[in-house]
């Protein structure tokens, strides 16, 4: 056995052994009893929209701010968990009650209009997301980075845009590992049964009032899936689970762990979404006007969409399914390497589809390997679900100009040896993020005051949203920045107080955070996977370089990491471990932090507290990055290698570049490294450092903050999700 089969074996084990009788969990509906002026609660903690309500929030938080704290913002644990005497102190204060009822108003005003209709899109017609995870808050914990994260903010797009739109993935009940530092700074990680909390999750019933339950045949067992739905605003994301009692134990384990399986888990996973998916939106009576692949985990949906066709016309032939197949699929791919698409072994997926199903696609068993490949000629290739879904669907799409032009020469090869890379039928939609989920609340209060409180429509418009930007105070946009930088070292603060090592050589655990980081001083922020091509040892490659800079006593520099590395990646964690135990006589321990657990609660805090956001991709692997987005709408600069979305950011007063424009040709990775490490090292100490501590008259950076606005102005419009969603829905959708 191969070492990531025999791990994933470990984990089954572990998992099945852990639980022999496995118990399930059939709903988490049980409301907390309230008086009734407060039982709005029960509903708003039942749909995400809370989320990107502050005032929705702070609703929560304010009965038990340290309880809102200790259950991770998550509100349903909140309102279970809440003493009798808060609830009643709330239920006697006038202004609460008066706050209750105009959010209570506003939720019900939003959520009562029936979505607008664009053509063939409207209620009963609506777009279909298909995603293997969402990152929708952190209390549903069903996604792992930037891919999730993404979906999540395109659903609450669709929601405010209000498009006709529902959502379709997996419940994985251990969702994505949890992040642990060992004394020696080694990454650990450990798995958090989802079904013991309580979650924003309702049972979907059948017609008769019975748990909707759907069935498929995979790895020649039948088995059962039953369908969580979540509220997000006004799109019903339908969540499908195979943990129940019917399913023999390895298959309840399917939607067990989010990429924690061996290549077949990944198959029978992604039959659930693809295959399972179609047949839950066929139950509920929902006809989509267009499927949309979030990336290839969902491919095997344009399969049964084929058999479907074959089953209504029996005299029609698999080419003519695929024409109607392909008339309502849509296809975004995510991943700039060859490496990154899923492809499997045909012998495993044909165990794992089954004779039956294949028999009904009407191929012959050659034909069908076919489909996966990108020479359909070459029978030593695997089945790729990317060449799939480019074959099924009429639109393939990357998510920034650089990653359409990048897939494009990637699957050059799918396409008569003729067609050139720019005519490959590959286009690009630039990523997006969503601007009331990211932006801090001090920050919004800033827009309503100085835009008004339809701020989020000016900014669906770029040139209003240029000049009233322009007309906000700098001491406002420096005072709203100021405060989330101080939340930001709070938590740090916080998250990094020794818990149990007794190591003291290392940047995660701290025996006293008081004197960590200083408000006052340049901060850094670099967050994401740790991978190879994320090259998180460019900050390292000159210690002393690097520390000089920490150790300036009137300018110095602090910087804030966090970020997962792969469980099977031992070379990302050997980079972490290089990190964390940089062990020099300098400031550095006081002056730099790594937060464990990555997830959007931090992603929040960092996003709105840091002055500088840092991105070294080796180009061009970035297909698009998000996170430096989330940190321009709220101010932060980035300082980012010129690949992804940042291309079409930068624009010379908006932030920073690292490196020349194009790698220059005939250099090896080690040169690039070098060359872009020298250019990080030096825009740091004759850019970014002297523009931050020069201050005005009035005591503000006054260079800097015409940055921030600048950032402000250029970026927000430009890559909010909405503008994203707008994009897919003129250019893709309607099609
Ligand atoms: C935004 C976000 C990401 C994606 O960021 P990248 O720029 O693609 O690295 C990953 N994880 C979390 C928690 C995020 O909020």
């Amino acid at each position: 056995m191969n070492k990531i089969l025999s791990d994933t074996a470990e984990i089954m084990h572990n998992a099945v052994s852990l639980e022999p009788e496995q118990s399930s969990r059939d709903e988490f509906s049980t409301d907390r009893e309230l008086p009734v002026d407060l039982s709005f609660l029960n509903t708003l903690s039942g749909n995400f929209y809370w989320s990107w309500h502050d005032e929705c929030a702070s609703l929560f938080r304010d009965i038990d701010p340290g309880l809102w704290y200790t259950c991770e913002q998550n509100p349903r644990l909140f309102l279970r968990d809440l003493s009798e005497i808060r609830i009643w102190e709330k239920a006697a204060d006038h202004d609460y009650l008066e706050r209750i009822r105009k959010i209570e108003e506003e939720f019900l005003k939003y959520t009562a209009v029936d979505p607008t209709e664009h053509g063939a899109i409207d209620s009963a017609n609506p777009v279909a997301y298909f995603c293997a995870e969402y990152g929708i808050h952190n209390s549903l914990p069903i996604y792992s980075g930037g891919l999730g994260i993404l979906a999540g903010d395109h659903l609450k797009s669709a929601s405010d845009l209000n498009i006709p739109f529902v959502g379709v993935g997996l419940m994985y009940r251990f969702g994505y590992f949890r992040q642990n530092i060992s004394h020696d700074g080694w990454q650990e990680e450990h798995y958090a049964d989802a079904f013991e909390s309580e979650r924003a999750l309702e049972p979907v019933l059948d017609e008769n009032g019975e748990r909707l339950m759907i069935r498929l045949t995979m790895r020649g067992r039948e088995v059962c899936v039953r369908v969580w739905l979540a509220r997000v605003g006004r799109i019903s994301l339908y969540l499908l689970d195979t943990s129940t009692p019917e399913n023999d134990p390895v298959d309840r384990y399917i939607t067990g762990h989010l990429y924690g399986g061996d290549s077949e888990t990944r198959i029978v996973q992604e039959l659930v979404l693809g295959i399972g998916g179609v047949r839950v939106l066929r139950a509920l009576g929902i006809e989509p006007s267009v499927f949309h692949l979030n990336e290839g985990h969902s491919a095997f949906l344009t399969l049964e969409l084929a058999r479907e066709s074959l089953l209504a016309d029996p005299s029609s032939s698999f080419v003519d399914a695929m024409a109607a197949v392909r008339d309502k699929c849509v296809f975004t791919t995510h991943t700039p390497v060859d490496a990154g698409n899923d492809t499997f072994e045909p012998q495993v997926l044909k165990d794992c589809f089954g004779s039956e199903y294949l028999d009904s696609l009407k191929l012959p068993p050659e034909s069908f390997f076919e489909l996966g490949r990108t020479d359909p000629e070459d029978e030593t290739e695997w089945f790729g679900m990317t060449p799939l879904a480019i074959r099924m669907s009429r639109s393939a799409n990357g998510v920034s100009k650089k990653h359409g032009e990048v897939s494009r020469e990637l699957w050059r090869g799918m396409f008569p040896v003729e067609t050139a890379a720019e005519s490959v039928p590959i286009t690009s939609v630039t990523n997006g993020v969503h601007a009331p989920t990211w932006i801090d609340p001090l920050l919004k209060d800033v827009y309503v005051k100085h835009i008004g409180p339809d701020w989020m429509e000016v900014l669906r418009d770029r040139e209003r949203w240029n000049a009233a930007v322009d007309q906000i105070p700098d001491k406002e946009i420096w005072r709203a920045h100021s405060v989330a930088k101080n939340l930001l070292i709070s938590l740090i603060r916080e998250k990094t107080l020794r818990k149990n090592t007794g190591d003291e050589h290392t940047i995660n655990e701290h025996r006293k955070t008081t004197g960590l980081f200083d408000p006052e001083v340049l901060t850094i922020g670099f967050a994401r996977r740790i991978a190879a091509y994320k090259r998180w040892n460019l900050i390292m490659s000159d210690l002393e370089r690097l520390l000089k800079m920490v150790d300036d006593e009137a300018r110095p520099v602090q910087f804030v990491f966090a970020g997962k590395a792969h469980p099977q990646d031992r070379k990302a964690k050997r980079i972490l471990r290089e990190l964390l135990t940089i062990n020099h006589d300098s400031s550095w321990q006081q002056r730099a932090v790594f937060l464990a657990g990555y997830d959007q609660q931090i992603a929040r805090h960092l996003v709105r507290g840091v002055d500088v956001w840092m991105n070294v991709p080796r180009r061009p692997l970035e297909a698009s990055g998000t996170s430096g987005q989330k940190v321009a709408m709220n101010g932060g600069l980035n300082f980012s290698v010129l690949d992804g979305w940042w291309i079409e950011g930068y624009d010379g007063e908006n932030g920073f570049k690292i490196g020349p424009r194009e790698n220059p040709e005939n250099l090896s990775d080690d040169e690039l490294d070098k060359l872009d490490a020298d250019s990080l090292y030096g825009v740091l100490e004759n850019e970014i450092i002297p523009m931050f501590y020069e201050k005005n008259q009035e005591g503000l950076p006054a260079r800097w903050i015409a940055r921030m606005k600048s950032s402000i102005k250029s970026l927000t419009h430009q890559f909010s999700s909405d503008r994203m969603v707008s994009d897919y829905l003129r250019d893709i959708y309607l099609k």
